[in-house]
């Protein structure tokens, strides 16, 4: 499948925006409650860094460590939740045809870069998140341990931990279901010193829809005494 391939009209339901974001570029914007936010990784091992906020109080924003313990797991896929601070669910994920995306990673910086890679003044995913929230007063303070939707970071028995090749194939996409009005801000990252991106940053699509039918299956962690 070539990036061309994928249609909005392959969502299933009403198509509310669809918009292409080129390489190394940044996107906010609000989804409804009920819509749903597909991404799609065109052409393959694009990672996609991804924050969300409640829109009607941004102060209220995704939390990683709570997302991944009701997971109870690191690597989020069809049917679980992504959550705020409150416990609340802002999106859940509906469909996933990739099946690996991470949630420990973080999102790439200039610091980072000069500290790892010994390279300066590249774009990098925390000053596209800057881009992006500044369109909706938000800044350096709003930015949290956020979801890298397609990017790889499998841990090891004895705990380490690695960026590796992605296994998103060109137009592997997630589909997230808002389930209040959610604020979104992503960075399609450019980095290009470790694999995530497969050595060459490419475009990304979002498609917003509105499920036909309804909202659609419903999904919910197990409440366990952990
Ligand atoms: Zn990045």
């Amino acid at each position: 499948m070539s990036a061309a391939d994928h249609r909005a009209s392959d969502v299933p339901g009403r198509v509310v925006s669809d918009e292409i974001v080129p390489e190394r570029g940044d996107w906010s914007g609000v989804i409804a409650a009920n819509h749903v936010l597909r991404i799609v990784d065109l052409e393959g091992r694009q990672a996609v860094d991804f924050l969300c906020y409640s829109a009607a109080d941004p102060s209220e924003r995704y939390n990683a460590a709570d997302t991944m313990k009701f997971a109870k797991t690191i690597f989020l896929t069809t049917g679980h939740g992504l959550y705020s601070g409150v416990g609340r669910r802002l999106f859940t994920i509906v469909a996933d045809t990739c099946g690996r995306h991470d949630t420990i990673g973080g999102c790439c910086s200039s610091e980072s870069n000069r500290f790892r890679y010994g390279v300066d003044g590249i774009a990098n995913c925390r000053d596209n998140f800057l881009k992006a929230l500044a369109r909706f007063g938000l800044g350096r303070k709003d930015i949290v341990a956020n979801v890298n939707w397609f990017m790889n970071v499998p841990v090891e028995a004895d705990g380490s931990m690695a960026i590796v090749d992605g296994w998103s194939k060109p137009g592997d996409y997630v589909d997230l279901r808002a389930e209040v009005d959610v604020l979104v801000a992503i960075s399609n990252c450019p980095q290009i010193y470790n694999p995530c991106n497969g050595g060459r940053p490419t475009p990304i699509r979002l498609v917003t829809y509105e499920p036909a039918g309804g909202t659609g299956a419903s999904f919910a962690e197990t409440t366990t005494s952990d």
